[in-house]
């Protein structure tokens, strides 16, 4: 078992370790295993610089907060002032952060030291971690698969034991499938729990900030320290968001498990759904209920997705044009062929190919009869859900619909990787918190069931997971 946050913490208030040590021994991992190429860079003068601070600190008497000493990861599309930020594209092959995101700020007031940012698909437009400019990464559990994606760099990190815990982000599933397939727990929270200030935009209805970790209590941890309004962020929600960790133990056995008929029938890998099965029969046996209920627009998750994330792309990345930001083209002659040439030669072939579907989606002539339809989607999806919480209290689904994909499988067949977000991307569509957490395993590698709780019922989502994982270990 892989060392914890809560054990770690363990360790460093009894003294058997320090922060500079851990911090030192997180680096040594990365560098050890640099060609997992789960970090596109490293902070090693400022990690270390801010574990011995926390030593000092110890040292002294003073308070310490609630990751004081604890080294951390943070996926390369998060700021985090004077490291570069590249979000694994030659676009922002050079570009410096010039201020921390909220997110890593609240991870750095926490006492957390940030040891490197981690590798992700382009701009987090990916299930498998293939795309970014910095190279593939390697899922260290099982080399020959897909470490999954967007934020396979955070989970390779966890699962390789370099940090015990990192920060990814999830548009479409980018936290909870890379989590599902290097066998971690991944944890997307509520959209507008997490402050999205200082997370490069993707899609910025969908994207969410959240914790990747060995346990759900360390998600827990990580999550509470980064949730919470934030003024900078004025999509951050303005309701109070409960610490989860006090109450992470005291879930109700007996809760109601919703199980979507549509989630477990065709599509589904026949030795994946009997995991998963196994892990509701255990739910089951510890009290809870499973009810049926139906998420009948499911189907049209995937194309309504695919329309608005790469709609809302499509604007995003108009940002990138080599005037302000990244890589500007030597050759460009005038200002158009300033625009075309920097952004061609900046950003990679799947990103191209999201920023001509989302402009072509939202095109005159083709806006109704694409973007309008996939928000009508959007809307039936999040009902369907609002009716399956009317007779339950989480919703349980597969996080992919069979083992990870084979290295470069994804490459040849984009469409073949976007179906494999079926069961994630409904979530982001209708802002809903779900975690993917590992029951067992499937052709070979690792299997995880998906939790899904109504909107900003993130205790709720963290005590069935919790009492999941309970199950299973
Ligand atoms: N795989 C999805 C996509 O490619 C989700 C990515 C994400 O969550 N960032 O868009």
């Amino acid at each position: 078992m892989k060392k914890t946050i809560v054990g770690l913490l363990d360790e460093l208030k009894s003294g058997a370790t320090t922060s500079e040590a851990l911090a030192k021994a997180a680096l040594e991992s990365a560098k050890a295993n640099a060609a997992d190429n789960a970090f596109v860079s490293l902070d090693e003068e400022g990690a270390l610089e801010a574990a011995r601070a926390i030593d000092a600190k110890r040292a002294a008497g003073e308070k310490l907060g609630a990751l004081a000493g604890i080294p951390l990861a943070v996926k390369d599309n998060i700021l985090a002032k004077g490291l570069r930020c590249t979000c694994g594209s030659k676009i922002l092959g050079n570009f410096v952060a010039p201020y921390d995101a909220t997110a890593t700020e609240r991870l750095r007031a926490a006492g957390a030291v940030i040891v490197g940012k981690a590798n992700m698909d382009e701009f987090a437009m990916g299930s498998t971690s293939e795309t970014s400019a910095s190279g593939p990464v390697t899922n260290p559990e099982w080399p020959e698969l897909i470490p999954g994606g967007s934020s396979g760099g955070s989970a390779a990190a966890v699962a390789r034991g370099t940090v015990p815990a990192a920060l990814g982000s999830d548009t479409g599933g980018s936290i909870r499938q890379p989590a599902a397939c290097c066998g971690v727990v991944g944890f997307k929270p509520s959209y507008g729990r997490v402050s999205r200030w200082g997370l490069v935009a993707y899609a910025s209805s969908l994207d969410q900030i959240g914790p990747m970790a060995n346990t759900v209590e360390d998600a827990a941890l990580l999550y509470d320290v980064v949730a919470g309004h934030d003024p900078h962020d004025s999509t951050s929600a303005t309701r109070p968001a409960p610490a989860t960790l006090p109450e992470l133990k005291n879930g109700d056995p007996k809760i109601r498990i919703g199980v979507p008929e549509e989630c477990f029938g065709e599509g589904l890998d026949p030795e994946m759904r009997e995991v998963l099965q196994k892990a509701l029969d255990d739910l089951k046996a510890d009290g809870a209920e499973l009810v049926k209920v139906s998420l009948p627009s499911l189907k049209h998750a995937i194309a309504s997705y695919y329309i608005i994330a790469t709609a809302e792309a499509s604007a995003n990345l108009s940002r990138f044009d080599g005037v302000r930001y990244g890589h500007r083209s030597p050759e460009a002659k005038d200002l158009e062929s300033l625009y075309r040439k920097s952004r061609s030669e900046g950003f990679g072939k799947e990103v191209q190919r999201r920023i001509l579907l989302g402009t072509f989606v939202l095109s005159s002539g083709y806006y109704d009869a694409f973007y309008v339809q996939a928000q009508k989607v959007r809307r039936l999806i999040a009902d369907d859900f609002a009716k399956a919480f009317a007779s339950c209290d989480v919703v349980a689904t597969p996080v992919l619909p069979g083992p990870p994909l084979k290295r470069g499988e994804g490459l040849k067949d984009p469409l073949a990787m976007y179906l494999t977000d079926i069961f994630t991307v409904s979530l982001n569509l209708a802002g809903l918190p779900g975690i993917s957490v590992p029951v067992g395993s499937c052709g070979g590698s690792s299997a995880s069931l998906q939790l899904v709780a109504p909107a900003f019922e993130e205790t709720r989502l963290l005590q069935s997971a919790w009492r999941l994982e309970r199950l299973r270990r």
